[in-house]
């Protein structure tokens, strides 16, 4: 594993921009890699870890850069429940580790760093600072991963019988006797025009 300040160019670099939320990032990941006892992943390990991450916001890009999961890859699973978290699978032991931000990192950073006005400043200062222990929870887990969720699955493919799109990775849904596309089951998050 690189080192905070490493991890920190690489995910500004990735990002765009250094932010509290790349630093919060980087340091709950590498959390949860040590945790795990996985110190490659980008090398040797890089086939080991899932990573889900609850928001899509900075955070979730350093997640990213530390874990080398990517969304394209599908080693990164995106759990839309706007929350400062993620959780790390090991998919060769099984084992798994949920981290969250804790909710009073901000009000710690404020009192640790009165003296710089800037809110995002005053959090990257001491979101460097804080120890894990504040900053973080920890709670180990189980994650089911069914065959189609794991990164190298292959397996056949679907075709709606409303739309006539094909659908991968067992995302059909059987409805009324019929296989559907979500969108066509109902679960669209966009209307036709
Ligand atoms: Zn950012
Ligand atoms: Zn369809």
């Amino acid at each position: 594993m690189k080192s905070l300040d490493d991890y920190l160019l690489d995910a500004e670099q990735a990002h765009g921009h250094l932010c509290a939320g790349q630093v919060l990032g980087v340091r709950l990941a590498m959390l949860g890699l040590q945790q795990l006892g996985i110190d490659d992943p980008r090398g040797n390990d890089r086939k080991r870890l899932v990573t889900f991450v609850e928001i899509d916001r900075c955070a979730t890009d350093a997640v990213a850069v530390v874990t080398g999961c990517r969304l394209g890859k599908r080693a990164l699973k995106f759990r839309d429940w706007g929350k400062v978290a993620a959780t790390f699978v090991d998919i060769s032991t099984g084992k798994a580790i949920r981290i969250a931000a804790k909710e009073s990192s901000k009000a710690l950073a404020r009192q640790m760093h009165p003296e710089i006005a800037d809110k995002n400043q005053q959090q990257m200062l001491a979101y460097r600072e804080i120890s894990d222990d504040d900053l973080f929870t920890l709670q180990w887990v189980k994650v089911d991963l069914p065959p189609e969720e794991f990164p190298g699955y292959k397996g056949d493919r679907a075709v709606c019988e409303v739309c006539g799109e094909g659908i991968n990775f067992r995302r059909e849904v059987r409805s009324e006797g019929k296989l559907l596309c979500r969108g066509c089951a109902g679960d669209s998050y966009y209307k036709p025009i």
